[in-house]
């Protein structure tokens, strides 16, 4: 179960760096996680300003 960034996404880009795995990259209107690489570290959730990255439901 791979986390997944949420609406509140303000793309300051700041877990993009984060991820040891680097599957975090800029999407159209939000940052958005590959799910096949995500390895749930909790990384992104970790440095995000507005808690967009959380585990998927
Ligand atoms: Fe990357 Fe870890 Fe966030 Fe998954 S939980 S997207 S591996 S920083
Ligand atoms: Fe979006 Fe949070 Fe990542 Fe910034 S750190 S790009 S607000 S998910």
């Amino acid at each position: 179960m791979a986390y997944q960034i949420n609406d509140e996404c303000i793309s300051c880009g700041a877990c993009e760096a984060e991820c040891p795995v680097s599957c975090i990259s800029a999407g159209d209107d939000k940052y958005v996680i590959d799910a096949e690489q995500c390895i749930e570290c909790g990384a992104c959730a970790g440095v995000c300003p507005v808690g967009a990255p959380n585990p998927a439901e």
